[in-house]
């Protein structure tokens, strides 16, 4: 097991994993900006070292100066969270160089699943069902036509270096086609410095659904069940529920085996997760994402095992502590991500914290790294916290989370609370009857 590992994040995701080090008696470092001086996580951990000025290529994105924090503390390995590093092949391969573990897949997976054309082959590969499109990047029109033709209008233009939501666009006839390519080359290049881009079928009304899955690097996978996450606001997640409303356990059981037996056909390492567009009940792969996701505490809800715990374990050489058939789906979870942002407009709402109260009681989770008094700095991400609720069942936790809803007070500050407030009373969000775009349209009638 590891002495010391160096958390290379800020916010609600550091104290988690610090979290999950302290229960296993691993000595913590963090290193932050300084502009996060004062945050949560520097106070509480071990040790901290301030590795560079606010904005984040200085700080958390320098590799150097992480590299350094770790020699110079004696760290082992480091716990890259999500956003910043976590999905950069580079720094895990640095990392490796420098005998210090990367708590994550090897630099080659990340490599593979970065590039979403790879990714997209890997999975047809290992048996993944993918949204039927272009086998590889399109540059000319006419090859744009003759695939959209093939597979049928309408049809979405993505970015293979995508991420974020970013150089996607949908062309509903060969008219907008031309349009919709240029537009997502010169996106995509613009972002991502690479203008590679595919053709898929676009969908009309899927779910998003994703798999937790875990490969213990010497070729055992398994899976934790899925993540609905369909209401989202410009492709960004809001809402996320274990298990969805849209899923029974059958079909659960037979999506989860494929992803489980994927990662272990890839000799995956680490936690992961595999994203599905779900309609009429047919899966269809858009990305694997190689690191913790933000919403994973649905996931832990549920199954009562700590996803950090296992990651840990797994980098250290430990193996899996669970066995497929351990894993039990007890009750229903959902997650709210509270922003500091306008409820309505969604613009940012930096500034200082004067009351901070959570909620508490059965079933109640807040992860969050802020606190009254604190002051959020406008450079970073506006997640302040998460607010994840379980009940035995569907019902109970939305009865659960209107109520906790209520008692969460954060003054000072704009933040999304007053959305889910309105979300929770919904008909349709009650009857878990909604799909990617049910969100966007609800905002819209609402302005
Ligand atoms: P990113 O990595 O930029 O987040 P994804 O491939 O994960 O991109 O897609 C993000 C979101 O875009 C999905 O959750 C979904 O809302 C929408 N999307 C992506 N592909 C399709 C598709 N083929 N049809 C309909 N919507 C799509």
């Amino acid at each position: 097991m590891f002495q010391k590992i160096l958390i290379a994040n800020r916010g609600e995701i550091a104290l988690r994993v610090l979290r999950a080090c302290k229960e296993l008696g691993i000595q913590t470092v963090v290193v932050h900006s300084t502009a996060d001086a004062d945050a949560m996580h520097v106070r509480l951990a071990d040790e901290s070292v301030c590795i560079g000025p606010p904005p984040s290529r200085d700080s958390y994105l320098n590799v150097h100066q992480i590299v350094a924090a770790c020699e110079i503390t004696g760290a082992d390995a480091v716990h890259p969270g999500y956003g910043f590093l976590s999905e950069n092949a580079k720094f895990a391969d640095i990392l490796a160089a420098h005998n210090i573990t990367f708590i994550g897949p090897t630099g080659d997976h990340i490599r593979i699943m970065g590039d979403k054309i790879e990714a997209k082959r890997t999975a047809k590969r290992l048996g993944i069902p993918v949204v039927p499109g272009s086998d590889g990047a399109i540059s000319e029109e006419k090859e744009a036509k003759r695939v959209a033709a093939e597979i049928g209008y309408p049809v979405i233009i993505k970015a293979s270096a995508g991420g974020g939501g970013r150089g996607m666009k949908v062309a509903r006839s060969e008219a907008d086609l031309e349009i919709a390519l240029q537009t997502a080359k010169s996106e995509a290049g613009a972002a991502f410095g690479d203008d590679a881009v595919y053709i898929e079928k676009y969908l009309e009304k899927p779910r998003h659904i994703e798999l937790q899955v875990f490969g213990d690097g010497a070729g055992r996978g398994v899976h934790f069940g899925e993540r609905d996450c369909s209401l989202q606001r410009r492709h960004q997640k809001v809402w996320e529920e274990a298990n969805s409303p849209a899923l029974n356990a059958e079909e659960r059981a037979r999506i989860g085996g494929i992803c489980a037996k994927a990662v272990a056909d890839l000799g995956y390492s680490g936690a992961g997760t595999i994203e599905f567009l779900y309609e009429d009940g047919e899966f269809y792969f858009i990305e694997m994402n190689t690191r913790l996701q933000v919403e994973h505490p649905v996931t832990e809800a549920i199954t009562g095992i700590d996803l950090v715990h296992e990651q840990i374990r797994v980098a250290s050489g430990g193996g899996l502590s669970v066995r497929q058939e351990d894993i039990k789906f007890n009750g229903h979870a959902i997650e709210c991500r509270i922003n500091a942002e306008d409820p309505r407009t969604f613009t940012p709402s930096p500034g200082t914290i004067t009351h901070f109260h959570t909620p508490g009681g059965l079933g109640i989770r807040v992860d969050s790294g802020v606190y009254s008094g604190y002051k959020i700095p406008p450079y970073y991400d506006s997640l302040i916290g998460k607010l994840i609720v379980h009940g035995r069942n569907r019902v109970e936790c939305m009865m659960r989370l209107r109520r906790a809803l209520d008692e969460f007070v954060v003054d000072g500050i704009k933040t999304t609370l007053p959305l889910f407030r309105d979300l929770v009373g919904n008909p349709d969000i009650a009857n878990g009857d909604y799909d990617i775009h049910w969100l966007e349209k609800y905002l819209a009638k609402e302005e």
